[in-house]
């Protein structure tokens, strides 16, 4: 490496370091249930997405190959992802499904695909949730469209900016999360079908926080019957709730087969691992069998709501599994989560600039697998670290 590249580079990740942001890689070693090792300390992990306990599950683990050997369009296309795809039309109750790589590769290549201007138009516009996530603006960055963000679930905000930029011949995008990944809130998405169908507008809804523990049977927000069918594009994932790793979409058939031949993220990488298309396969047949698991990590996340305000902290318009304790600064969030770490919890601190500056964080996550003793000791240490910052 020239050594001048490299002292752009160090020069740069100091000042990250002395901002307080510089990030760092940290071993967590799985332990029984919840609890990890780090650093040689026992914690209870309340930050994992694992919503269901499904990720260790030994009934999730397969006989299938690790790797698909070419792209779905060369001869990576296996008997396992057929199956998975059509369980997953029945699941999501559209008439196409296509499974692919990680959430993040699926946002961003989709994104860019349905931008395309050969059919959005000459200059499409894509309207996005301010909370979206970093892969969507990815999607958008690739196709060079600039977003047009609205304020977090503002809808009143949403259809000013639909009536101050008609379509003229472009797509318009509307692009959400089902559930907000780091305020653990829900979209309206009744109210987005709507505006969507007034203002002829594409909905893309991103259900990765959604599948597998909400909605009907675990389906999914967008698979309720005000919404069913309404939505025109829905992607989820296999990473969070479904214990496993990669995404899918579930579409009409045309804009499948228009993914097939145009999405280059698709179509230039190796297919969704056999292992892991057998694994999530397995885990979706199971969530009929898990509604006693939603319903208890349901009950454990109002617990933990009800006990984070009556210590005065903020959760924001947490209405699921994820719940965000408000800090403010960095420094308070980092002497949070390190205080809470002295108590056995491991909750990591989330920090601009994935979250709005001043909203610096502890994004805690409910599963399956904690216990109740598990969320009494979190509520518990809570407690300390409000006498030390009272
Ligand atoms: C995690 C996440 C993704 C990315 O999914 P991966 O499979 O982890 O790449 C996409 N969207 C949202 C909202 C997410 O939280």
């Amino acid at each position: 490496m020239d050594p001048r590249y490299r002292q752009r580079m160090e020069k740069l990740l100091e000042g990250l370091g002395q901002a307080g942001r510089r990030r760092r890689l940290r071993t967590v070693t799985p332990l029984e249930g919840m609890e990890v090792e780090r650093d040689g300390r026992r914690l209870v992990n309340f930050s994992s997405n694992d919503y269901l306990g499904l990720a260790r599950d030994q009934r999730l683990r397969a006989e299938e190959a690790p790797g698909a050997t070419a792209s779905r369009l060369v001869c990576g296309t296996l008997p396992i992802h057929d199956r998975l795809e059509e369980h997953l039309r029945t699941l999501k109750g559209t008439e196409a499904c296509l499974a692919m790589g990680s959430g993040f590769q699926t946002n961003a290549g989709v994104l860019a695909a349905l931008l395309d201007p050969e059919i959005a138009g000459p200059a499409p516009r894509a309207f996005i949730d301010r909370l979206g996530h970093a892969s969507m603006y990815e999607g958008l960055r690739t196709a060079n469209v600039h977003p047009t963000r609205f304020r977090h679930n503002d809808l009143d905000h949403l259809e000013e900016l639909l009536r101050k930029h008609p379509a003229e011949g472009s797509l318009r995008l509307i692009v959400t999360e089902s559930v907000f990944s780091m305020d653990g809130d829900r979209a309206d998405l009744k109210g987005l079908a709507d505006l969507a169908e007034a203002h002829d507008a594409f909905l893309y809804v991103d259900e990765a926080h959604a599948t597998g523990i909400l909605g009907p049977g675990g389906a999914g927000l967008c698979a309720k019957p005000q919404v069913k069918g309404r939505i025109d594009l829905v992607m989820g994932t296999f990473g969070k709730a479904l214990g496993g790793y990669g995404a899918f979409v579930a579409c009409d058939p045309t804009a499948r087969d228009w993914l097939v031949n145009r999405c280059r993220a698709f179509i230039y990488s190796t297919a969704l691992p056999p292992v892991c298309a057998a694994s999530a396969l397995r885990a979706l047949e199971l969530l009929p069998e898990l509604e006693a698991e939603r319903a208890f990590v349901a009950r454990q996340s109002e617990r933990v709501r009800a006990g984070l305000r009556r210590l005065g902290l903020d959760t924001l318009a947490s209405d699921t599994q994820i719940i965000p304790a408000v800090m403010g600064s960095d420094n308070d969030t980092l002497a949070a989560a390190q205080t809470l770490e002295e108590a056995g919890i491991l909750a990591v601190a989330i920090r601009p600039p994935t979250v709005p500056p001043g909203t610096g964080r502890l994004r805690l996550t409910l599963t399956a697998a904690h216990t109740e003793a598990q969320v009494d000791q979190l509520l518990h240490a809570f407690g300390t670290l409000g006498r030390l910052g009272a």
